[in-house]
């Protein structure tokens, strides 16, 4: 998979490259390119904003320099995904984690300011597909921590990239649910003692607790997942909880 992402702050992007994401690139996995705005600028004071149509507070990201950037950047076949971060856009899920997975090509163009003028997104989606997509309910100062939380979902479920392919396949999410509590040892801290059952090396009961830990904070944490999932993601031992 090949990632470019288009900031006027390519410093912010620097955890990219450790970890696991790091492995991932040294491996061959993924490629990551960061781009820096400013280089598409033709001014002296590389300015990448101005004051917004309509008044009002705060600045706005300049189309023309954002129009060229992603002209240069989304060149190449196959045509990237474009993903611009951005609270006013669709719910980042981990069900579009898996899509974007599947792609061969991603672009991110990290807003800054009261964002980018909506024609550089008006103009793109005349050419490749565009999400506007948001990490949560809440406003950042920019779109690069959200880009670093996207590409981390995304990478993590690239074939290779995680030790243990199950261990994205069991996570939350995965079945609509959040995960159950963990434990490790000691049997005991701090007059704690990890559940029964995980001790009993009897393999139905532990998942079967598994299951019902799982409901249980997914029902106290987040009801609306539960409702969101059809009958049939239950099972008659489901139903008596
Ligand atoms: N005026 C915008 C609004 O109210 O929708 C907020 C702009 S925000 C200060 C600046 C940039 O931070 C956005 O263009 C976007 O790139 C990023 N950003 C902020 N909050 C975000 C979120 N929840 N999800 C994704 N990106 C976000």
């Amino acid at each position: 998979m090949r990632i470019d992402v288009l900031t006027i702050f390519p410093e912010y992007l620097d955890p990219i490259r450790a970890a696991l994401l790091g492995k991932a690139i040294d491996k061959g996995l993924i490629s990551v390119d960061v781009h820096d705005l400013r280089d598409w600028t033709h001014d002296v004071h590389k300015a990448v904003d101005n004051s917004p149509y309509g008044g009002g507070p705060g600045m706005v990201m300049r189309p023309q320099i954002w129009g060229d950037a992603l002209d240069q950047v989304c060149a190449g076949d196959p045509a990237p995904r474009l993903v611009v971060p951005t609270p006013a856009g669709r719910p980042f899920t981990q069900a579009l984690a898996h899509e974007y997975a599947a792609e061969p090509r991603l672009v991110f163009a990290c807003g800054r300011y009261e964002g980018i003028d909506q024609r550089v997104i008006d103009d793109a989606s005349t050419r490749m597909r565009v999400d506007e997509v948001s990490i949560g309910d809440y406003v950042l100062v920019g779109g690069e921590v959200a880009v670093l939380v996207m590409v981390e979902a995304v990478v993590r479920l690239l074939p290779g990239v995680l030790g243990n392919p199950r261990s994205a396949a069991e996570d939350s999410f995965s079945d609509g649910l959040l995960e159950g509590p963990s434990y490790t040892r000691p049997e005991v801290w701090r007059d704690l003692a990890v559940p029964e059952v995980l001790l009993s090396g009897n393999h139905r009961l532990i998942d079967r607790w598994r299951r019902d830990q799982s409901l249980e904070r997914t029902l106290h944490r987040r009801p609306e997942l539960l409702e969101a999932l059809p009958e049939e993601a239950f099972d008659k031992h489901d139903r008596a909880l």
